[in-house]
């Protein structure tokens, strides 16, 4: 279960009230509309059906030291045709969440072309993170997780692996995540 009160080891000094999260990557990794859902809703779908524009889930965090701050997580389309807005999107963001699902290997490889450059073009943002979506279905999994590592050690990426069907990972990611922000 995803935490929705008083996180344990967090207990940083806040900068602002509120941050701003993009999610991003390939249609259908799970990373991005799923894993919001999990984490905010607490709730895991078979049937989503895709993302049509941007879309504002916000998680209040209450920190161990009685400060609170606001992430506001936005959802985008991957589809090609909204590139665009994506790049609108990508101003003033705090931090990115790129995503990839580790059955198939195209997210990923377009994680390391496609997305990443999008993101230094249109993006100063220093905080970013790739998740590794769908661990749960260790069976069909062609990603290494130590190849997804290695790259993300090369360029400064902070990487998780979560499983959004089985609730893995998530609530670490969240952690983390807000740990890194009250340090911007
Ligand atoms: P996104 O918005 O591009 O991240 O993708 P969706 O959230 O729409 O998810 C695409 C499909 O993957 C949906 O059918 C989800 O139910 C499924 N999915 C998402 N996360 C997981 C997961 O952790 N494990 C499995 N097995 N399926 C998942
Ligand atoms: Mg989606």
């Amino acid at each position: 279960n995803i935490n929705n009160g008083i996180n344990e080891i967090i207990y940083g000094n806040p900068s602002k009230e509120k941050y701003k999260v993009l999610v991003l990557g390939d249609s259908g990794i799970g990373s991005k509309t799923s894993f919001l859902n999990v984490l905010v809703k607490n709730q895991f779908d078979y049937n989503n059906y895709g993302t049509y524009e941007g879309a504002l889930s916000s998680k209040k965090i209450n920190l161990n030291n009685g400060k609170e701050l606001t992430i506001d997580f936005w959802d985008t389309p991957g589809q090609e045709k909204y590139r665009s807005l994506i790049k609108l999107f990508l101003k003033d963001i705090d931090c990115a969440i790129l995503g990839y699902e580790v059955i198939r290997k195209e997210s990923f490889e377009n994680i390391k072309t496609f997305w990443m450059e999008l993101l230094k073009e249109s993006s100063d943002v220093d905080l970013i993170y790739l998740v590794g979506n769908k661990i749960d279905l260790f069976e069909k999994r062609v990603v290494e997780e130590n190849e997804a590592r290695k790259y993300c050690e090369e360029k400064n990426i902070r990487y998780f692996e979560i499983s959004c069907k089985d609730s893995i990972g998530i609530q670490e990611l969240l952690d983390d995540l807000t740990n890194q922000l009250t340090k911007i």
